[in-house]
């Protein structure tokens, strides 16, 4: 499941082929994935400029000239990926490359650098979905976000304030998109060995009687920043050229420190310890019972 420094892989390999592009045409190849597509959604996207991408939490955007914006949630399984048109003799119009098994969107478009080409979305397990929107406050899927993690508006003294008297765990306290949004099961893992503090501590231990953060707080939304920061970076250096290879977008496999890593050594310099796996609101959480309190 793509979470978010993957979500940002894939946007930084879309945005040098799609910013820019214009939408020549829009083909649904079924009604719905997760949901049905938005009414209106071709009529919406064709003759649209992409003026450029961005993304928020796990959603991926696509801001069209028409000042509207086409939202994209991979699911588990969604992808893009880049087909050439093939010429196609003796009746000389122009072709994709045959269509896979659960290819499901397919846009034409024309690039100023780079041409005609198609981006086709693909999805086998239909988790995914697409939105439209005028403003970020209407979506329903971004209003009520808490602030992205790598922006100044992640920090521990935001985090003290949602955290004071709360008596829910760490885990569960980092997994509330109100208070960071995006962040999911393995990089709460991540973030909480890299600060060294057990997923099971209360939230509000963490605040200092006064209100503001401990210095522990302080390093985990440290810990937040730079996992995700190295995963982005990890992803990054396996990205190359999106169109190169077989075009797909697909997932990276990153070395996690703790995650889905039960019963093998604590990778913090001079820990002793063994990993070990626990289930806290039917989803596992990774740590190390020695280094982390
Ligand atoms: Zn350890």
């Amino acid at each position: 499941m793509p979470e978010l420094p993957e979500v940002e892989t894939v946007r930084r390999g879309l945005d040098p082929y799609v910013a820019g592009a214009r939408i020549d045409k829009v083909t649904l190849r079924r009604k719905d994935l997760r949901f049905p597509f938005p009414e209106g959604f071709s009529a919406a996207l064709e003759g649209q400029t992409i003026l450029s991408t961005g993304r928020r939490a796990k959603y991926l955007l696509f801001r069209l000239s028409s000042g509207r914006t086409w939202l994209s949630h991979l699911g588990m399984t969604g992808t893009y990926r880049f087909e050439d048109f093939r010429f196609k003799e003796p009746s000389r119009y122009y072709e994709p490359t045959e269509y896979r098994k659960h290819d499901h969107l397919v846009l034409d478009l024309t690039h100023p650098g780079h041409g005609t080409m198609q981006l086709i979305y693909n999805d086998a397990r239909r988790f995914g979905f697409m939105d439209l929107f005028e403003d970020e406050q209407q979506s329903p899927w971004l209003a009520g976000l808490g602030p992205e993690p790598l922006s100044n508006a992640f920090n521990a003294a935001e985090m003290a304030e949602r955290f004071r008297g709360k008596k829910a765990p760490m885990k569960a306290a980092l997994l509330d998109q109100r208070v960071v949004a995006g962040l999911g099961n393995i990089y709460v893992s991540e973030a909480l060995h890299r600060a060294h503090i057990r997923p099971e501590v209360p939230a509000g231990k963490l605040v200092l009687k006064s209100g503001q953060p401990s210095r522990r707080l302080e390093d985990l939304a440290e810990g937040v920043r730079t996992v995700l920061l190295e995963a982005i970076d990890a992803g990054g250096s396996t990205l190359r050229d999106f169109r190169a290879a077989d075009g797909n977008s697909g997932y990276f496999q990153h070395r996690f420190a703790v995650y889905d890593r039960e019963g093998e050594p604590c990778p913090t310099p001079g820990c002793r310890g063994t990993i070990r796996r626990i289930v806290q609101s039917g989803r596992s959480s990774f740590y190390c019972p020695v280094c982390q309190h």
